[in-house]
């Protein structure tokens, strides 16, 4: 149930995030939460680090002795599931059912990683059955996204990856009318082979230019089958689509991620989170975006 009255509205409680990244797709069953997660997880384990002069777990700089006192930590990243008729997220990180607590800067996010690196907030969180269909109207949807901004302790963010429902809706509005305050807005667009459709791309291109979203590219999931025996990659659609598409529609091929039973069996199985650094095929290309942003 949503809660009642909206109070905190202080717009303190996302200040300070430096890059906020929603990932759209024009169809769902695309990867859309599984990119946003392994998004959130490689920005959080090989995003840029952050110089402090503090005392918090501290890692020397890349590129050798840290000079005098300059030290990094690792990113702080917030994850948000704005996909309020399908929340996957919670799931896919292990973290379902777990409450949302209150403070007095609002609702506190479920910590996922061991570390604390990560913070998520889900309507999944909310529904008395994980379950549960949510069938709101589109105020009910845009109140709870702006609530979701504006409510929830984040805490100090480097990174804020939205996952957005499929296409381009009014709970996309809301997202980007709730999060412009609080600086510029990229948009990473998911598509699959199967799903390549100029079409779809060019709306939601059209989308993040009336909105002001600047496009950071489009990555391909689900390219090619790797088999569990062999760990060969079959090419079962045509190959290249979404290169050609990033091509046809001028925005930059983040690269291809395939379509591999193990990417969904770590994310069942909380794997990668054991571990405490995610090593699921998604992987290396999720990483090598994150180091882009
Ligand atoms: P969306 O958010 O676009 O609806 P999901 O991320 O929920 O899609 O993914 C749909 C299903 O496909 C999930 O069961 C997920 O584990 C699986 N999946 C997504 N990407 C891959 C991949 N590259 N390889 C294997 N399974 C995948």
């Amino acid at each position: 149930e949503q809660r009642k009255g909206t109070q905190h509205t202080e717009p303190g409680n996302l200040a300070g995030v430096r890059h906020i990244i929603l990932v759209l797709s024009g169809k769902g069953g695309v990867g859309k939460s599984t990119i946003s997660t392994e998004l959130a997880l490689a920005l959080r384990h090989t995003g840029k680090k952050v110089s402090v002069s503090g005392s918090r777990r501290l890692y020397p700089l890349p590129g050798g002795a840290p000079a005098s006192g300059a030290c990094a930590r690792l990113p702080q990243v917030g994850l948000l599931d704005v996909d309020l008729c399908g929340p996957s997220i919670p799931r896919m990180l292990r973290v379902q059912g777990r409450a949302v607590h209150q403070c007095d800067r609002g609702w506190l996010p479920v910590f996922v990683d061991q570390e604390q690196g990560i913070s998520l907030m889900s309507v999944g969180f909310l529904l008395e059955k994980p379950d549960e269909a949510v069938v709101w109207r589109g105020p009910k949807k845009n109140a709870l996204i702006k609530q979701f901004v504006s409510d929830v302790a984040w805490g100090p963010l480097d990174y804020l990856v939205v996952d957005t429902p499929p296409g381009t809706s009014d709970e996309h509005m809301a997202a980007v009318d709730a999060l412009r305050p609080y600086g510029p807005l990229g948009a990473l667009v998911v598509t699959t082979p199967q799903a390549v459709s100029v079409g779809d791309v060019r709306r939601e291109l059209t989308f993040c230019r009336k909105v002001g979203l600047r496009v950071i590219g489009l990555v391909e999931n689900m390219s090619g089958f790797v088999c569990p025996h062999c760990a060969e990659c079959t090419h079962v659609f045509s190959r290249g689509g979404g290169e050609e598409l990033a091509r046809h529609t001028g925005v930059p091929f983040l690269g291809s991620v395939p379509l591999d039973p193990e990417l969904a069996r770590s994310l069942e199985e909380g794997r990668d989170l054991a571990r405490g650094f995610p090593d699921s095929p998604a992987f290396p290309v999720l990483s090598s975006i994150a180091q882009r942003i």
